[in-house]
């Protein structure tokens, strides 16, 4: 299927001139800098922060495209992959006309992106255990089906989603195809990355919200053609990751045999976690999980959950959700704190 990128395009974003920084016209670091309205005396904090931050961060990318081998011109960073989100939206979605296709079950926030922006939202559920209905998707889809959204490993169940069926939507969605791999760093599925080459509607996301622990500063990749990563930094906001995270983010890079401890440790905790939830007889099912949660399909799952929010354990609860009907996500924690978990499910299952 051929695949044009700018027939997909919304026309007013093609001419689109995007703002230029006071420093666009000079790239060196050193010189004394007027341009940009900064205080020159420092920061009221004792570290600096008084200079804008590099709006391209070009640092950082080159050493984070060394270490997932793609081009830094194939990297777009984002305040969190749900700027990414946003911004695709904004980039191909017409409001009001065009349409996205979503899987339900699955991350809320295509969903509540979809209705900012005012898109059309096509919704083609999983299967029972949580798998693509390839045909399905095809038959859901027109012309002016942008975005097709596919999570693996899935939020909230946990699983992958089979690769021959991302092939051949890949091969046939008439839009850009996204795999969100929040989750990768706990599976042993390969990254769809390596991909990139062979597939121009592919757009692949990635976070260091989860695996790399860093939630709170707030940095999401996405992995696309050189064209679709050029349009996403023409419409985002020139300085959307701050200085504090592209430093910080750099110098975690060389960390990577910690996160990799890290990953080891929570996998052995979601066994553990596992088998103790298989211990207690009124817990129903377990889905098989390749992410740092488990969904867990309980009788009166929304009573529980309030039962354990009485004993300050939060929870995410799925029990209204389509195919998680009386479902609970539980979130690996530490050894500790799955033990408390485990501790108070088996005496609220026992009331
Ligand atoms: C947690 C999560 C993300 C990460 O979002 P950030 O904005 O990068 O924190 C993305 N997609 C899915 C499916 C998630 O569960």
């Amino acid at each position: 299927m051929s695949f044009d990128l700018n027939s997909l395009l919304r026309p007013h974003i093609k001419d689109l001139k995007p703002y230029t920084s006071a420093r666009d016209e000079y790239s060196g670091k050193e010189g004394i800098f007027l341009d940009a309205n900064e205080n020159p005396l420092g920061s009221v904090t004792i570290e600096n922060f008084n200079r804008y931050p590099d709006p391209y961060q070009t640092s950082l990318k080159a050493e984070l495209s060394k270490i997932k081998e793609v081009d830094p011109k194939q990297v777009f960073l984002g305040n969190g992959s749900d700027e990414a989100i946003d911004l695709l939206f904004r980039a191909f979605c017409n409001p009001g006309k065009d349409n996205v296709i979503l899987l339900p079950p699955t991350y809320g926030m295509y969903e509540v992106s979809a209705n900012i922006n005012d898109v059309e939202v096509r919704k083609v559920s999983l299967t029972a255990d949580f798998q693509l209905q390839p045909l399905k998707i095809l038959e859901a889809a027109d012309q002016i089906s942008k975005i097709l959204f596919i999570c693996s490993p899935n939020n909230p169940s946990g699983n992958k989603v089979k690769r021959e069926d991302i092939y051949f939507l890949l091969r046939n969605f008439p839009g850009l195809v996204v795999v969100d791999e929040a989750y990768i760093d706990f599976s042993d599925e390969p990254s769809f990355t390596t991909e990139l080459k062979n597939y121009p509607n592919l757009l692949v996301m990635q976070t260091f919200s989860k695996a790399w622990g860093l939630a709170s500063l707030r940095l999401g990749m996405a992995f696309g053609s050189e064209e679709i990563i050029r349009i996403l930094n023409k419409i985002k906001p020139p300085y959307n990751i701050s200085g504090l995270t592209q430093d910080t983010v750099l110098h975690a890079l060389k960390d990577k045999g910690k996160v990799d401890l890290m990953i080891k440790e929570i996998l052995a905790e979601r066994d553990f976690l596992e088998l103790e939830l298989k211990k207690l007889p009124f817990v129903e099912k377990i889905h098989p999980s390749h992410a740092n949660f488990l969904l867990v399909k309980l009788p009166n799952a929304n009573q529980v959950y309030e039962d354990l929010i009485g004993e300050k354990i939060i929870v995410r609860n799925r029990a209204k959700v389509t195919l998680c009907e009386d479902c609970l996500r539980i979130s690996v924690g530490t050894r500790s704190e799955n033990e408390a978990f485990i501790e108070a499910l088996a005496g609220i299952g026992k009331k």
